[in-house]
C-alpha cells in the first residue's frame, strides 16, 4: 500500500481554536514533538499574524528539524515577503476558489483571481520556496475551475495542490467526485484539508486518500476553528487499520502527543473521543470485560498499546463477577464465590446511586464483606496550607507512616499543588507515582462538595482513589493518602 504523508497544522489552524494561543516556547516544544513523531510537514503558523508569530516560526524553522517547515500565506506579496523572512522551507499559499468567496469575500472574478494566484506562485518559486497551493473553500468550487487552476499552477511549478473543505460542508461523495476528477490529470501530489462541522472530517479525509490524495492535513486532537480539523490520531489509525496504508510515524507515540497538546492548549479531550479519549480503552460492562480477558479483539477495535494507551477496567453498576474477581486478585485479595457476590452487590448499589467506585472503594468493600480489618500504613495527622497574593503558596503535613511521624513542607503553584508535593516528599521512599489528578464539583456554589480522583502507578499496577468534601485541599490530600495506602499496602 502507498505511504501517506502528514501535514500537521496544529500550530496554525489548531491555534485558531477559539481561546487557544501558544507561547513561542510552547510552539517550539510542540514542533519538536511532531518532528520526533514523524510528521512530514509542520505548518508552524501564519507569519502575517504578528511579530511574535514570526519569531515563533523562525525559531522552529531554524531548529534543524527533519520535517519541512511551512507557513500559511494569503495570495498577497506583502504576506509572502513576511513569510520568507521566517526562513521556512515551504509556503501554504491559500487562494479562495468558490464563487461565494471570490465574489463576496474578494469582490473579484475567477479570471482575475487566477492571474493573481499564478503571479504569487511565480514570486514564491523565484525565491526558492516549496509551494503547496491550497484552494480555499475548494469543496464548494466547480471541479472544472479546480482542474483549470491545478493545470495552470502546475505549469507555474507548484509542488503540491491541496483542496480545503474550509467550512466543513462536504460529504464523502463530493470529496470522492472532486479528487477523482483531479486525480486523473494531476502531475503533482494532491493534499486534502478537512473540517469537522458536520462530523465528516475523518471520513472525508479517508475518502480523499482512497481517491488518490497523498498528503493529509490534520491537527492533534482535532483542534481547530469552530468544530475543528481532521484529527491526526483518527486519520492515521483509520487509514492504517482500516485500509492498510503506511505512515512514517510511530503510532505508539500518539497518546503522548495528544496529552501534550491537550495540556498546552488547555482544552480537555472528551472522554469519548476516538483513539485518545480517556474512555477509548476503558471497560466497565461485565460481558465486555469477560470477552476481553479471553481475547481483546472481542471488544476493542485496535490494540491500546498501538497508540501508547492502556486498557482499563472500571467498576460501576454494569460490572460482572469475572472483572471484580480479576481486580481483587490484582489487589492480592482472594474472595470466595459468596463473598464475591456480596461485593458485587455493594458495587452495583453504589453504581445505582450514581457513585464512581475506585480501587480503594473496592478494597474497603471487600474488607468489610470479608470482615478483614486492615491497619492503614499511612495516616494524615496534620495539614496546613497557606496561599495568598503576596507570597508563594506553601503547605506542611504531618503523616504517620507505619507509626513513625514524618513532617514535610513544600511550596507549589497553588495550595493544592504545595500540599500534594509535601505528601510526595514525606513518602519519597515509597514506590509510587501520581499519574493523574482530576477535580469535579458535585454541586454548584462556593460551598460545593468537590470530588477529587487520583490515579497512582507503581510498576505495572495502576489504581484509582478519591477524596471528597467542601475543602479542596483536604479532599486532594485524602485522595492521595487513600491511594498510597492501597498501592503500597500489598
Ligand atoms: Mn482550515
Amino acid at each position: 500500500m502507498r505511504t501517506i504523508k502528514i501535514l500537521d497544522t496544529t500550530l496554525r489552524d489548531g491555534e485558531q481554536t477559539p481561546g487557544v494561543s501558544f507561547t513561542p516556547e510552547e510552539k517550539l516544544k510542540i514542533a519538536i514533538s511532531l518532528d520526533e513523531f514523524g510528521v512530514d510537514v509542520i505548518e508552524a503558523g501564519s507569519a502575517i499574524t504578528s511579530p511574535g508569530e514570526q519569531e515563533s516560526i523562525r525559531r522552529i524553522a531554524n531548529e534543524g528539524l527533519r520535517a519541512e517547515i511551512s507557513s500559511y500565506s494569503r495570495i498577497l506579496k506583502s504576506d509572502i515577503d513576511v513569510t520568507m523572512k521566517c526562513d521556512v522551507d515551504s509556503i501554504f499559499l491559500v487562494t479562495p476558489t468558490s464563487r461565494l468567496h471570490i465574489k463576496y469575500k474578494l469582490g473579484t472574478t475567477q479570471g482575475e483571481l487566477l492571474e493573481k494566484t499564478l503571479d504569487c506562485i511565480d514570486y514564491c518559486k523565484d525565491h526558492g520556496l516549496i509551494v503547496d497551493l491550497c484552494a480555499e473553500d475548494g469543496t464548494r468550487t466547480e471541479p472544472e475551475f479546480l482542474l483549470r487552476l491545478m493545470k495552470e499552477a502546475t505549469e507555474h511549478k507548484i509542488d503540491r495542490y491541496t483542496i480545503a473543505d474550509t467550512v466543513g460542508t462536504a460529504i464523502p461523495e463530493r470529496i470522492h467526485e472532486i479528487f477523482s476528477i483531479l486525480g486523473k490529470e494531476a502531475k503533482i501530489p494532491l493534499g486534502v484539508h478537512c473540517h469537522d462541522d458536520l462530523g465528516m472530517a475523518t471520513a472525508n479525509t479517508v475518502v480523499a486518500v482512497n481517491a488518490g490524495v497523498s498528503m493529509v492535513n490534520v491537527t492533534v486532537n482535532g483542534i481547530g476553528e469552530r468544530a475543528g480539523n481532521a484529527p491526526l490520531e483518527e486519520v492515521i489509525m483509520a487509514l492504517k487499520e482500516g485500509y492498510g496504508y503506511n505512515f512514517r510515524i510511530k503510532t505508539e507515540e500518539i497518546l503522548k502527543l495528544s496529552k501534550m497538546v491537550e495540556k498546552l492548549c488547555r482544552i480537555p479531550v472528551a472522554p469519548n473521543k476516538a483513539i485518545v479519549g480517556g474512555n477509548a480503552f476503558t471497560h466497565e460492562a461485565g460481558i465486555h470485560v469477560d470477552g476481553i480477558l479471553k481475547r481483546s479483539e472481542t471488544y476493542e477495535a485496535i490494540k491500546p498499546e498501538s497508540v501508547g494507551a492502556r486498557r482499563r477496567f472500571v467498576l460501576g453498576k454494569h460490572v460482572g463477577t469475572k472483572s471484580v474477581r480479576k481486580m481483587l486478585e490484582d489487589d492480592g485479595i482472594k474472595a470466595n464465590e459468596q463473598e464475591l457476590r456480596e461485593i458485587l452487590k455493594h458495587i452495583k448499589y453504589m453504581g445505582d446511586k450514581g457513585k464512581r467506585v475506585t480501587n480503594v472503594d473496592l478494597q474497603a468493600i471487600a474488607n468489610s464483606v470479608r470482615g478483614v480489618k486492615i491497619k492503614r500504613a499511612i495516616e494524615l495527622d496534620e495539614l496546613v496550607a497557606v496561599a495568598g497574593n503576596k507570597f508563594t503558596p506553601i503547605a506542611s503535613v504531618k503523616l504517620k507512616i507505619k507509626d513513625r511521624e514524618v513532617m514535610e513542607s513544600s511550596t507549589g503553584t497553588g495550595p493544592v499543588d504545595a500540599a500534594i508535593k509535601a505528601i510526595e516528599h514525606a513518602t519519597r521512599d515509597l514506590p509510587f507515582e501520581l499519574t493523574e489528578y482530576h477535580v469535579d464539583s458535585i454541586s454548584g456554589g462556593t460551598d460545593a462538595v468537590v470530588q477529587v480522583m487520583v490515579e497512582l502507578k507503581s510498576k505495572d499496577r495502576v489504581i484509582t482513589a478519591q477524596g471528597a468534601g467542601t475543602d479542596i485541599i483536604l479532599a486532594s490530600v485524602n485522595a492521595l493518602v487513600n491511594g498510597i495506602n492501597l498501592i503500597t499496602g500489598k
